[in-house]
């Protein structure tokens, strides 16, 4: 019999897998993988048990439920001043991942090279290589992370098909500002390049900044799917919902590699979540929401040995630990899991390179008491 040849040989379990099953095993604080520890809103929990009770539980018609996409169009018009055609440039997805995941599906050939920045969030890698193509990543540094757009320019070649970009970032916590928008703007104007866009923080944004959504950049836009989550705006994960925005030639493209992908998404709550979008305040509180936690979580964490850096974005906090340990910082993790009692993420299981600068990543979507006794934990280190 022939030998299986995996398409994704170097590919084992996902850390966040990984992380939350030791934190499990060893009764840890689960501050590794990201999801809130508070529940989602009971009134959107309401609208879901109301249309499943009303009869809405057969297929969703395959773009998503129009009123939901009327929704998402009104909340794009109102955050980035411009309307997407809901028929033609909005498609629901079953989370970000599968967003992603469809639109390299959609670009990318095998021979495609697709420029993504490490650290990267892990499903961006294996989902090019299975689509036949290489992912060339581009090396963002600690603790500052910035991209020189001159140096991702000097990285393209004929091969290269598309750019993966995430604002804000995770793990780093990064924003992408207007000049980068503008740059990479030029770049794929000039090369012909697709973008795909992952904006699933677009609401954790902290300290007054605004988010940059490649939606703002017309030249941009024309050659970008953009990625969003429901789960990361209304505490809900698990629901996993999402859309991707994109023109509607992209979009129908798009949309051919969907309705054999995933077909349709979850159909009470889309109803639900159309009518939960009518009230603007549900995601325009959540910057502050956040902010706070992040804040109250740095002036816990103050005093010890892990040093933070600076957090513009997502719920994550990056902390150096070198000044505490030398372990390798997949070790280290472990060590926090089990001697410690609070589990975190290696910064290197982000690179393909597996580059380890001693950097963990904390989830603070927690309650208060969660992160105060998470930090009390930590300072023991
Ligand atoms: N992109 C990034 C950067 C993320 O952190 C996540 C969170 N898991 C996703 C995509 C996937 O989102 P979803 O859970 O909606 O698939
Ligand atoms: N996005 C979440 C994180 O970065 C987890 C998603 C997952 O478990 N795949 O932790």
């Amino acid at each position: 019999m022939q030998e299986f040849q995996s398409k994704l040989p170097n590919v084992g379990t996902t850390i966040f897998t990984v992380m939350s099953a030791l934190a499990n095993q060893h009764q840890a604080i689960n501050l590794s993988q990201g999801f809130p520890d508070f529940p989602s809103d009971p009134n959107l929990i309401d609208r879901v048990y109301h249309y499943m009770k009303t009869g809405l539980n057969q297929y969703a018609p395959m773009p998503g439920v129009g009123l939901l996409r009327e929704a998402i169009a009104n909340k794009i018009n109102r955050l980035y001043g411009i309307r997407p055609d809901k028929e033609a440039e909005i498609t629901v997805t079953a989370g970000a991942t599968q967003a992603i995941f469809t639109a390299i599906a959609t670009v990318v050939r095998p021979g495609d090279e697709v420029i993504v920045f490490e650290p990267a969030y892990d499903s961006y890698v294996p989902g090019i290589e299975v689509c036949g193509g290489t992912a060339i990543p581009y090396l963002l540094k600690a603790p500052h992370y910035r991209v020189d757009w001159e140096a991702v320019e000097a990285m393209i070649t004929p091969a290269t098909r598309a750019i993966l970009i995430n604002t804000p970032h995770n793990p780093t916590g990064t924003i992408l500002e207007n000049s980068d928008l503008k740059a990479l703007e030029a770049l794929v104007a000039k090369y012909k390049l697709w973008v795909i866009s992952d904006e699933v923080y677009e609401h954790l944004i902290y300290d007054g900044a605004v988010h940059e959504s490649v939606l703002c950049y017309p030249e941009l836009y024309r050659r970008s799917f953009v990625a969003f989550s429901f789960g990361k705006t209304f505490h809900n994960t698990g629901w996993k919902l999402g859309y991707v925005v994109a023109p509607p030639l992209l979009t129908g493209e798009f949309r051919k590699v969907h309705q054999f992908n995933v077909f349709t998404c979850n159909t009470p709550i889309q109803y639900a979540l159309a009518d939960y979008l009518q009230e603007p305040s549900h995601y325009e509180q959540l910057s502050a929401f956040y902010q706070q936690k992040r804040d109250y979580f740095l002036e816990a964490m103050s005093g010890s040995g892990l040093r933070p850096f600076t957090c513009k974005g997502t719920y994550f906090q990056l902390f150096d630990y070198s000044g505490v340990s030398d372990e390798p910082d997949t070790d280290f993790a472990k060590t926090l899991t089990t001697r410690f009692g609070v589990a975190a993420i290696p910064v290197s299981a982000f690179y393909s390179s597996g580059l380890d600068e001693k950097v963990i990543r904390l989830c603070f979507a927690k309650k208060t008491e969660t992160l105060r006794e998470a930090a009390a934990l930590l300072k023991k280190v």
